[in-house]
């Protein structure tokens, strides 16, 4: 049945042997030969083919339909199918998991993943005689349409060229898609986790702010570019020059601008609301050239037309910004005082400024998409009984020269997505065999729990010892006293380690750095910046300041603006225990979900089309835990299915089952078909499920089946 010629084995239960080298033989050979999917069971393995590929057009749509994985070449399309299949037919929730380190492929894996179900929905509802078309199609295609388009708006806003990948994702995306009993989208969530806002303000050599800043430079109309004040130049602007990365060869700004402002005009953003967003965006660039002078022992903001356009973008009085920007207001024991910033909170003050706008920014558009999205719950659940889909494309584990709070953050959600999968794919395998009675061997695989919890555990780990020392004094302490805490609570922990705590180690290079071995690698993190990041303070006077905006949009951006400074109680929670928190339900919600995994692997650092960097491959395929997977899978079988499910599918083959099997249980039946058809040595009965040992046996019985 397969139209292309198969070079190496789809699936890797195939394999001879099942070793690194024979797995890294396999992929390779594919790689070489255009081939980029593999499964490993119902897991797909997709290796990023840095070149566009054919293989996705409605020819194949139509190919993957509807079919099972073993009657077609390994391709993504499969796992999209069998998500919507067993989300339409046996109405369970279900998941797609897309993991892999940077540049590996997730976010085009989920962009295709969602114009397959795009592709296959909504079909064959053509206008009826009389030309009108049935109830719900434009709805549908509406959502569809939203869905594919909020990409463009999402990537421009959360995504950036790092040193491993020039549309890298800083922000974690969590998206569920609804769908009716036909199995056709009426609706979806997108969940956002948390924006490397740092980007804002800061960014290494070779990197970029966010796509937006250049996109709105190079693609702004003049009109607009005059409007907001602004140069075309990148260099002119200090939040988004210190990278001297402004162009990249693989992006084309221009072209993007006009794609997000196509995108959200389809998305109902109304002109006015499009006017909001680009002018934040403006003000940031213009704050971030805002400098401060120290005359005669006052701090006063340098003189510069950038204030005048800061305050008119933002729409507030230039004097309350310059206000908000100098000093801050504070209450001790019932008194409200002023106290003017030096030099540095200053600074550190406009920094956490523009980093919160574009924060709350980002979140806001993300409100706005769900808003055009939203599934009227309430009413809905009257009329049909809906299903879902849920597709996760996050960041991916990444390490750098210099990686600070965010690369933990990140790192650390990889590790929960790690563990996710040990939970789901090689635990609950290896549990089924004992639950139906399966002889087979253990398999032994790294359990990377030990490392959550090195970063989660209450009162213990890494986070709690952070948010401990946020709650101590400002003046008290400092990102080394923090450093200093967390070695003398994990010095034995076998996954950290610091130069203060092993004086034998030699290759932390710094006081300051602390190393973590996390399933995936060593990453050694700087700890300076660790508390101000957690303790993410933004003073009250700027959350006010944006309150009292003229703009609308800008005003319900900041509804906290309200309070007054006496009814801050309460400290706000960490950022290290909200994104604890937010990866902590992410896990909840994706474990009440049927899984269906992609794991993405990247061939190469150079982004190649032919190079396959055998032992970066190596790596990946390592701590992937792939080989495991595998030989879960193989001690396994390729396949397994309910007694009575079997049995319905196949019992035309064999004269004893058809057209129903009268002597027994369905279990019986299923024994007698597989003795009839010659199979039964590539079989086990477990107590509820038939197990087959290779493929081959059931594309037999399919072939039979259609005879
Ligand atoms: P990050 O964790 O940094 O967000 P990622 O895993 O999401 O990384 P992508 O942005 O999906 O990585 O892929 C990086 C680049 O690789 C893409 O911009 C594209 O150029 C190329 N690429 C990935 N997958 C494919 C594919 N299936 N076909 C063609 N090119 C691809
Ligand atoms: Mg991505």
């Amino acid at each position: 049945m397969t139209t292309i010629r198969e070079v190496g084995v789809g699936d890797f239960v195939l394999l001879d042997k099942i070793d690194l080298e024979h797995f890294m033989q396999n992929l390779e050979v594919r790689f070489k030969n255009g081939l980029i999917y593999t499964y490993i069971g119902e897991v797909c393995v997709s290796v990023n083919p840095y070149r566009t590929m054919n293989i996705y057009d409605k020819s194949y749509v139509d190919k993957y339909k509807g079919r099972e994985f073993f009657e077609n070449p390994p391709h993504i399309f499969a796992i999209a199918d069998a998500s919507h299949r067993v989300m339409k037919q046996q109405g369970r929730d279900t998941c797609i998991v897309i993991s892999g380190e940077s540049g590996s492929g997730k976010t085009e894996a989920s962009k295709i993943i969602m114009k397959y179900i795009a592709a296959v929905t909504n079909q064959g509802m053509l206008p009826r005689p009389d030309g009108t078309e049935k109830k719900g199609k434009h709805e549908i295609e509406r959502v569809k349409n939203i869905l594919i388009q909020s990409n463009a708006i999402l990537e421009a806003f959360g995504n950036a060229k790092t040193n491993r990948n020039d549309n890298s994702s800083r922000f974690g995306k969590y998206m569920d898609i609804h769908f009716d009993f036909k199995g056709d989208p009426i609706g979806g969530h997108i969940s956002n986790y948390l924006l490397e806002k740092s980007r804002v303000t800061t960014q290494q050599q070779g990197e970029r702010n966010f796509h937006c800043f250049y996109q709105l430079l190079m693609g702004g109309a003049d009109d607009l570019i005059r409007r907001l004040n602004l140069s075309r130049q990148p260099d002119q602007y200090f939040f988004i020059k210190q990278g001297n990365a402004a162009k990249v060869d693989s992006i084309n700004d221009k072209f993007l601008y006009r794609d997000v402002t196509t995108s959200l005009s389809a998305l109902q953003f109304s002109q006015e609301d499009q006017d909001t967003l680009w002018r934040v965006v403006a003000a940031i660039l213009h704050l971030g050239n805002l400098e401060f002078d120290l005359v005669e022992d006052k701090l006063e903001l340098k003189k510069s037309k950038h204030v005048d356009d800061v305050a008119s973008l933002l729409s507030v009085k230039k004097s309350d910004l310059e206000v908000a920007l100098c000093e801050r207001v504070i209450a001790a024991r019932g008194d409200i005082m002023r106290k003017e910033h030096t030099e540095s909170e200053a600074s550190f003050g406009r920094d956490a400024f523009a980093k919160a706008i574009y924060e709350r920014l980002f979140s806001w558009i993300v409100k706005r998409i769900n808003a055009a999205i939203s599934v009227d719950a309430q009413n809905f659940q009257k009329i049909y009984k809906s299903s879902l889909i849920g597709v996760l494309d996050i960041y991916g584990f990444e390490i750098f020269e210099n990686n600070s709070f965010e690369q933990f953050c990140i790192n650390y959600c990889n590790e929960k997505l790690q563990q996710l999968f040990i939970e789901l794919v090689l635990k609950q395998e290896q549990e089924e065999y004992n639950r139906e009675g399966i002889e087979w061997t253990n398999v032994e695989y790294f359990n990377n729990q030990i490392i959550c919890e090195l970063v989660e555990a209450p009162h213990k780990g890494v986070m709690a010892i952070m948010d401990d020392a946020c709650k101590m004094t400002a003046e008290k302490v400092t990102d080394e006293l923090l450093l200093e805490a967390m070695d003398k609570q994990l010095k034995t922990h076998k996954h950290y380690m610091s130069r203060q705590t092993k004086t034998t180690e030699k290759s932390l290079r710094h006081k300051v750095d602390f190393r973590i071995t996390h399933y995936a690698g060593n990453v050694t993190y700087c700890i300076i910046g660790f508390l101000d990041k957690n303790k993410d303070t933004l003073f009250q006077d700027f959350k006010r300041l944006l309150y009292n905006s003229s703009d609308k949009n800008l005003k319900e951006m900041w509804p906290e603006g309200a309070q007054h400074i006496t009814q801050i109680t309460k400290r706000p929670p960490t950022a290290g225990t909200l994104f604890k928190n937010s990866m902590q339900d992410l896990v909840k919600t994706l474990i009440s979900k049927e899984p269906h995994y992609v794991r993405c692997i990247k061939p190469n650092e150079v982004k190649s089309a032919s190079a396959f960097d055998y032992e970066r491959v190596k790596h990946q395929v390592s701590y992937l835990g792939l080989i495991e997977n595998v030989r879960v899978r193989r001690a396994g079988f390729a396949y397994r299915q309910r007694y009575d499910k079997f049995l319905q599918r196949y019992k035309m083959i064999s004269q004893f089952t058809w057209p129903n099997f009268r002597n027994g249980s369905d279990k019986e039946g299923v024994q007698v078909l597989l003795k009839e058809t010659g199979f039964e040595n590539d079989v086990k009965y477990g107590k509820t499920k038939v197990f087959i040992r290779s493929p081959k046996t059931l594309f037999a019985l399919e072939t039979s089946r259609n005879d």
